[in-house]
């Protein structure tokens, strides 16, 4: 049994079947990156992880807990979106508190947990700033603290990297490489980008049209894609 246990899970909407049966044990501490082409599941995949959807058969579960039978307080999986949702009215130490303040965390240790989250992605001057006047990185870089501040078993990426330049996107992304080797944290990270999906991850699912077309390490994936699609996909010498 893996930490974070895919089994046989599906999903349709009506008759239209978007995930077909999908396995994946990924285990603690990987750096799992689903990546695809638009359209091919991999959100839907993520939002299952994350409890937001329903498996239409099959399971997830983490440290063996079904998440569609886990009360979303207690998932203890944090979500970063392409779209960073900051509240516009809260200042950066705010925003990423809220989570911990929801969940009851006296003020100093909301407080310790800020400036150490802040620290480690480089913040700790914006704090008192509002979203409003943050770059798009800056912006990303709060909503991961606040995904991170609250120290999660699981952490799931979506794209979150989309809505920046292609030298912020560099950045960011040896930025994320960084702590994840720091931190360790299981990381589950959607992109389209297979470039990305070469740098950052320790093991890649290749997506096609609703099906797993091979799992394997960045290795294996491009210097022995499992078919034409993947070869193609991942640029893989011919
Ligand atoms: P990706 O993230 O890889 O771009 P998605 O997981 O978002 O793909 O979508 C996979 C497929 O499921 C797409 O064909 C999409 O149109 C379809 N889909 C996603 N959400 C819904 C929904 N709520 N109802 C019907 N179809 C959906
Ligand atoms: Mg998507």
């Amino acid at each position: 049994m893996g930490f974070l246990d895919i089994k046989n899970a599906t999903k349709s909407y009506g008759s239209l079947q978007v995930l077909h049966e999908t396995n994946i044990a990924v285990e603690e501490g990987e750096f799992l990156v689903l990546v695809g082409p638009s359209g091919c599941g991999k959100s839907t995949l993520l939002n299952m992880i994350a409890g937001l959807e329903e498996v239409t058969s099959g399971e997830i579960a983490i440290r063996g807990n079904r998440m569609n039978e886990v009360r979303p307080a207690e998932r203890n999986i944090a979500m970063v979106f392409q779209s960073y949702a900051l509240y516009p009215n809260m200042n950066v130490a705010q925003n990423i508190a809220f989570g911990l303040e929801m969940h009851g965390v006296p003020k100093p240790k909301r407080e310790e947990a800020v400036r150490d989250v802040a620290e480690l992605l480089q913040i700790t001057k914006l704090l008192d700033r509002k979203p409003g006047q943050l770059s798009g990185g800056q912006r990303q870089r709060v909503a991961m603290g606040r995904a991170l501040v609250r120290d999660p078993d699981v952490f799931l990426f979506d794209e979150p990297l989309s809505n920046l330049d292609a030298k912020l996107r560099v950045d960011m992304r040896t930025e994320i490489k960084k702590l994840h080797q720091k931190l360790g944290t299981t990381i589950v990270y959607v992109t389209h980008d297979q470039i990305e999906a070469l740098t950052l991850s320790t093991r890649i699912a290749v997506m096609f049209g609703g099906y797993v077309q091979q799992l394997g390490t960045p290795k294996e994936i491009y210097d022995d894609p499992a078919n034409m699609f993947v070869a193609g996909f991942m640029g893989s010498p011919s």
